[in-house]
């Protein structure tokens, strides 16, 4: 994954989003997380616009609108990766340690959902 981080931050690198969310300074950080904020947006935008191509298949979402939702999902982890891999953060060893704490944690651990 950490490897997919790289890529990541590499196509940035390629299509130009690396000059202008990081050749600045540090407070291009809050850039970086608007844009991943941005991508979120964006998935909620998919899931509120009405789709009249099939039936809903599940969350009330169309076939075509799964596909949208789902490549916003993707934007969200790939702005993600390249944020991490810019920081030289280890995000790959990050998820699956998380991962490992979550299994451990009670059912909802106190929360409603
Ligand atoms: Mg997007």
């Amino acid at each position: 994954m950490n490897d997919i981080a790289r890529l990541a931050a590499e196509n940035a690198v390629n299509k130009g989003f690396n000059d202008v969310v990081f050749e600045h300074d540090e407070t291009h950080l809050i850039l970086a997380l608007a844009l991943i904020t941005s991508e979120v947006s964006e998935a909620l935008k998919v899931f509120q616009d009405p789709y009249d191509d099939t039936l809903p298949v599940t969350c009330g979402m169309t076939l075509n609108q799964l596909a949208d939702f789902n490549n916003e999902l993707a934007d969200i982890v790939i702005r993600t990766f390249h944020l991490a891999a810019k920081l030289n953060l280890p995000i790959g060893d990050a998820i699956v340690k998380k991962m490992e704490k979550n299994t451990t944690r009670p059912f909802l651990h106190g929360k409603r959902f």
